[in-house]
């Protein structure tokens, strides 16, 4: 078994999202808190944000925001936070937020949660870091992008090794099995990077 303090978490800030991706994100956090695991994610007061830090706050867990200054100035933090730590930039914020994280999950989202989530692998791949990576596919949000690194490796622009980099789960409830259960990741398969 896997030793897993904190997990960061990858999702959307939109508010306008379906009632289920809302729900999956609380349930997520719910359970962060009643096993002990620390959220790490990016601060934001609204949208699937705002719904896993309720999940993990309101159980009387803990949730650490890592959030760029210019955010906090439009005041875009969430003031429940247990911690918030400001960066200077978005870069920073990234880096911050792999540094404390134990495994990584990704929660439907738009382009900033899947340029997270991307870069994450992108560094997974580099040997950069060997965290768990778990996608979770509420209502299959996650299919076309699935579909499209099946495409990538069919096309020879990825290698078939790297599909092992993540596991994809439909349900709140799956995301810690897959984390501590899932295939581990030799860091040494940087070799493996060039195509
Ligand atoms: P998206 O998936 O495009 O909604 O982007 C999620 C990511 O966008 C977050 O992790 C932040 O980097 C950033 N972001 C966009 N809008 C906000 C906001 N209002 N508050 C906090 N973060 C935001």
């Amino acid at each position: 078994m896997r030793d897993i303090k904190s997990i960061a978490v990858y999702c959307a800030s939109s508010n306008k999202v379906r009632p289920s991706y809302m729900e999956a994100a609380e349930k997520l956090g719910a359970i962060f808190a009643a096993q002990g695991i620390r959220l790490i994610y990016g601060d934001g007061g609204i949208g699937l944000m705002a719904a896993v830090a309720k999940g993990v706050l309101d159980a009387g867990g803990e949730a650490v925001g890592v959030i760029p200054r210019f955010m906090v100035e439009q005041e875009w933090n969430n003031p429940r936070s247990t911690q918030t730590i400001v960066t200077e930039t978005m870069h920073e914020r990234k880096a911050t937020i792999c540094q404390m994280a134990d495994a990584m999950v990704a929660l439907p989202g738009g382009i900033g949660t899947f340029e997270e989530l991307l870069e994450c692998l992108t560094w997974k791949q580099l040997g950069l870091h060997s965290c768990p990576v778990v996608i979770l596919n509420t209502d299959g949000y996650y299919d076309r992008l699935i579909a499209c690194i099946d495409y990538m490796i069919e096309e020879q622009m990825m290698r078939p090794i790297h599909r092992e980099m993540f596991v994809v789960v439909s349900h709140p409830e799956d995301v810690l099995p897959a984390i501590l259960g899932g295939p581990a990741w030799d860091p040494s398969t940087r070799r493996l990077a060039a195509i």
